[in-house]
């Protein structure tokens, strides 16, 4: 017991180093990736040992390899920190190793993912009575979401696809923008549509979708076949969102189902000050949406809600009475709405994110990092450097050399000195870098920091 009791106080005591380190360490250790194998690979032992010798070995092998993406100036792809409570939430979930298969195997945890779908159904203004199911990633989200749209089309036109499958199916098209996340196209090969199925819409400068090329594109689908219609809140790139108003009323007079990927621009809705880049989005029949980047819940976290629950249900779930001995309508099953059976109590730390935070917090976190991008793009123009998107956001992409090849070493440059880490991105043909503000520790201090670096490294290497 004392054992125990001590292991796991000098884990804590480890993850609480770490996490008072990152805001004065470097985001990278620079420490090759051969080296960082190299410590892991301890010949295997043939009799076992104590389990605090075990994790010593791997805080010592894993140290010279962790990336300060937990910390304030990591402004890669979207990449958010964790809040304390849902950080600690999570360590509770391993601590206690819930199995949130269904309310019998976990009472505890099938209770805090239905409370806070309700939480979430509130902040990002997705309809009231929509399901949810808490996945792994966005990628995921997507997945789920156009699978029960893939039954509900089909089943409009009297085909059981859970049942019969795709061969002879009718053909489902999906309407996208060409500026979807690539993750859309991954989900459509995994539920066997295919990325054929794609029709491509043109996007706006600010990469938002052209409504009314996608009015004509779907005038121009066959009358009557089964269309889904892929919105987006918050480009990867430029974090614009789609008039989702618009777009939705358009794909509702060709009886189309509405995806939007939200991953990180549905949290827009859960601020004042930018719900209206997202006005319209209740209407929708599916949203994807990522609790591990812009509301920093611990990887990996996402969720996918369905107005239409029967088909998200229908698309998802199995029977499996004879495992739960209980009567399948009386609560709700987490694994019913998710491809997993056995499954991590990830609504834990989604919970306790939202009790931490609450309603003013949430907003606070998006209207921070929204501010925190402008200061970006302010500073950067200030020091001569040209902004090629509306920022408006929490992504800022800036030109720093003609040259792609440049760019690229201006990138490496600034991940080499790890002060700040980000990444380049192709942007309408031009090599940019990419910024992302999405941690809820990033500060004044670390901008104003990270944008002396970036200026360093585009003096020596952009020219
Ligand atoms: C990040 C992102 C995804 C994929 O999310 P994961 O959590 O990495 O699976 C999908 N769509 C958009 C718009 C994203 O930004």
């Amino acid at each position: 017991m004392d054992e125990r009791r001590d292991l796991l106080g000098s884990t804590a005591a480890i993850i609480a180093e770490y996490r008072s380190s990152l805001a004065d360490e470097p985001v990278v250790t620079g420490v090759p990736y051969e080296d960082v194998v190299a410590g892991f690979d301890l010949p295997l032992r043939d009799e076992p040992v104590a389990p605090s010798v075990a994790v010593a070995e791997l805080a010592e092998a894993a140290r010279p390899g962790l990336v300060a993406t937990a910390g304030p100036r990591f402004f890669g792809f979207v990449v958010g920190g964790s809040v304390d409570a849902a950080m600690c939430a999570d360590q509770l979930a391993s601590g206690w190793d819930q199995v949130a298969f269904n309310p019998v195997t976990s009472p505890a945890a099938a209770a805090a993912e239905q409370v806070a779908g309700d939480y979430l159904r509130e902040l990002l203004g997705v309809a009231p009575g929509a399901s949810v199911g808490f996945v792994t990633g966005a990628q995921g989200a997507n997945t789920i979401a156009l699978a029960a749209a893939r039954h509900a089309l089909l089943q409009r036109h009297g085909w059981d696809v859970e049942r019969h499958g795709l061969s002879n199916a009718p053909r489902i098209r999906v309407v996208a923008s060409e500026e979807r996340h690539v993750t859309i196209d991954r989900s459509l090969r995994l539920l066997g549509l295919g990325t054929s199925c794609v029709t491509e819409v043109a996007a706006d400068r600010n990469g938002a979708i052209d409504v009314d090329d996608l009015r004509s594109v779907l005038s121009a689908c066959p009358a009557g076949a089964p269309l889904v219609v892929c919105l987006q809140a918050g480009n990867v790139n430029t974090g614009a969102c789609d008039d989702m108003r618009a777009a939705i009323a358009v794909a509702r007079q060709h009886d189309a189902w509405v995806h939007v990927d939200g991953a990180f621009g549905l949290w827009a809705a859960a601020s004042p000050r930018t719900r209206a880049l997202v006005a319209g989005v209740e209407a929708a029949d599916s949203w994807g949406c990522d609790g591990h980047k812009w509301l920093n819940v611990p990887f990996d976290s996402a969720y996918v809600f369905c107005a239409h629950p029967a088909a998200h249900r229908a698309a998802m779930s199995f029977t499996a009475a004879y495992l739960t001995g209980q009567d399948e309508s009386a609560a709700r099953n987490p694994s019913d709405w998710v491809p997993e059976s056995s499954r991590r109590a990830r609504g834990f730390a989604t919970w306790a994110a939202l009790r931490q935070l609450g309603r003013t917090g949430v907003a606070e976190l998006v209207d921070r990092c929204c501010a925190l991008a402008r200061r970006f793009a302010d500073g950067l123009t200030a020091a001569g450097m040209e902004v090629r998107n509306d920022v408006v956001l929490n992504q800022v992409l800036v030109s720093v050399s003609p040259d792609a090849r440049r760019t690229d070493r201006v990138a490496s440059a600034i991940q080499r000195e790890g002060v700040c880490w980000l990444g380049a991105t192709t942007w309408r043909g031009e090599r940019l870098l990419r910024i992302s503000v999405s941690n809820h520790l990033t500060t004044v201090d670390d901008v104003d920091a990270s944008i002396a670096a970036i200026v360093r490294a585009a003096r020596t290497e952009g020219s």
